[in-house]
């Protein structure tokens, strides 16, 4: 079947090509984004046999080049359009199919007290749970946003240049979370600025749906979750963050 067909139909295939798959500056070659996060990984890690299987896609569709991006994910840089529905069905049967790139769940997140001695809060399982809070489809509608969780002050995940940053700390000997809004990465680069009062870990997924719930009711047309932070302001995500009863 002709790449133009299975576009047109398998959703499943047209959602990670309109995802995962970006432009290339060679006519009839596009390079692929492979996500590596919940909920078919822990962000950043693979098996050896997921390992190995990209490999072999590398070798037999690219030129043999695996990129590994600080996002935690892979990039197969060089995949001639015409492959590309073999590549994503190959990269299911590894798991690795997920169309997430830049959405919410693409998160970065440090291993945290699971691994990291440094560590003063867990990353991986609130992480987690905030993934798991928002389908694939509420994932699209809310659209690219960037949310890094580092495990400690040492910041690995980088989330103060997030658009929602979030910085695990130990009080009152539970996890909790600092949230930061606003930062970004790239050419528009900035630090997030403290939102409020940390978290509690179990509020966490809540206090994330509280501020896309006051995106999603400001936003106008076509506009993503930075622009219309940068527009807003923080004082709409702080009042109904930290509102009576809200956390
Ligand atoms: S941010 Fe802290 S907890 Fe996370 S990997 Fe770095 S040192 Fe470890």
């Amino acid at each position: 079947m002709e790449f133009a067909t299975h576009l047109q139909n398998n959703v499943a295939f047209s959602d990670w090509y309109d995802l995962n798959v970006r432009p290339h500056k060679v006519l009839g070659y596009r390079s692929v984004v492979i996500s590596t996060k919940f909920p078919s990984n822990i962000p950043g890690d693979v098996s050896s046999t997921q390992m190995r299987g990209i490999a072999d896609i590398a070798e037999r569709f690219g030129f043999g080049e695996i990129r590994v991006t600080h996002e935690q994910n892979f990039v197969l840089p060089d995949i001639p359009k015409s492959c590309l529905f073999q590549v994503w069905v190959e990269l299911n049967h590894l798991g690795l199919g997920l169309a997430n790139h830049a959405l919410l769940s693409d998160m970065i997140v440090c291993p945290g007290a699971s691994y990291c001695n440094l560590a003063t809060a867990h990353s991986f399982l609130v992480a987690e749970q905030v993934v798991r809070a928002f389908t694939l489809a509420e994932q699209q509608e809310i659209g690219p946003v960037s949310m890094n969780l580092s495990g400690c002050i040492n910041s690995c995940a980088h989330h103060h240049i997030a658009n929602i940053g979030m910085l695990g700390l130990n009080k009152s000997k539970t996890d909790h979370y600092q949230i930061t809004l606003g930062g970004c990465q790239g050419n528009d680069s900035r630090l997030g600025k403290v939102l409020g009062p940390a978290i509690a870990e179990s509020e966490l997924p809540n206090a994330i749906r509280t501020l896309f719930d006051v995106y999603r009711k400001y936003r106008e047309v076509d506009e993503s979750f930075i622009q219309a932070v940068d527009r807003l302001g923080l004082t709409p995500f702080k009042e109904a963050l930290y509102s009576e009863g809200q956390i």
